[in-house]
């Protein structure tokens, strides 16, 4: 058996001398991990569009437990990525987000889409860096069924008052008059008009709204809380990015 996909490299490993096992996001069939055969050689084709990062055309044949990469084409590289140590960070962490949270062996058009599309957009510096992190984060939840419920206030149904509060156990949004002790996190209402933006637009505007910094910072918060919760699961790459790249280790280092 044969199957023709596209997909995101997320891991590479050595396997003995000249071959090796990637993890990949493909398309079509989730999360999947194939061998690279002759990988190693000095000429092989396959080698420079199975590496981390590599978003390919891959031809691959199926056996009863096992993948084996017969061809693959490198469509992108995002080799920008690799210049600047806090887009590195950031791009390794939404691999993790893709290994994590895609279906295994299920269709994954919508999670790829937008981990290549924010990459590209980090590697091209098109929006900043903690701007494509929360909005990964958040629609990686929405996709992946984990949206919190933001349509209105949980209790009376009110669509927006200045300030809002937000249960981040239960993901649910409460007015200014309804807030209950469980739900003690005040949001400013322009986050939450990111936050909705985040989980209801089409995919084509999903990057097109702006928000201050100040606001970011807090929009980047409730979304990376609200991923780990639901991700039970220690993300060693975003460790890695806070220890390196977030503004208060900035500041400290200035
Ligand atoms: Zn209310």
């Amino acid at each position: 058996m044969h199957l023709q996909t596209r997909g995101l490299i997320l891991k590479e490993q050595s396997i003995g001398e000249r071959d090796k096992l990637i993890t990949v996001l493909t398309e079509d069939r989730g999360v999947l991990r194939a061998f690279v055969r002759g990988a190693k050689a000095v000429k092989s084709k396959k080698q420079a569009a199975t590496t981390k990062f590599c978003y390919a055309h891959l031809r691959l044949a199926t056996t009863r437990d096992s993948y084996i990469v017969e061809e693959a084409q490198c469509i992108e590289q995002f080799f920008a990525l690799r210049d600047n140590i806090e887009k590195l960070a950031l791009a390794e962490y939404f691999l993790e987000l893709g290994f994590v949270f895609a279906p295994p062996e299920e269709d994954a058009h919508e999670l790829l889409r937008v981990l290549l599309n924010s990459m590209y957009m980090l590697a091209n510096g098109k929006r900043p860096p903690l701007f494509l992190k929360a909005v990964t984060e958040l629609r990686v939840l929405t996709i992946s069924g984990y949206a919190p419920n933001l349509v209105a206030c949980e209790r009376c149904g009110t669509f927006e008052t200045p300030t809002m509060y937000f249960d981040m156990e239960q993901g649910l949004l409460y007015c200014e008059n309804c807030a209950p002790a469980t739900a003690p996190f005040a949001l400013p209402l322009g986050v939450v008009s990111a936050m909705r933006h985040i989980v209801f637009s089409p995919l084509r505007a999903l990057y097109n709204f702006a928000l201050d910094a100040d606001l970011l910072e807090e929009l980047s918060y409730i979304t990376e809380t609200c991923l780990l919760r639901q991700a039970q699961h220690t993300f060693k790459t975003l460790e890695f990015y806070r220890a390196v790249c977030m503004p208060q280790n900035k500041e400290n280092t200035t």
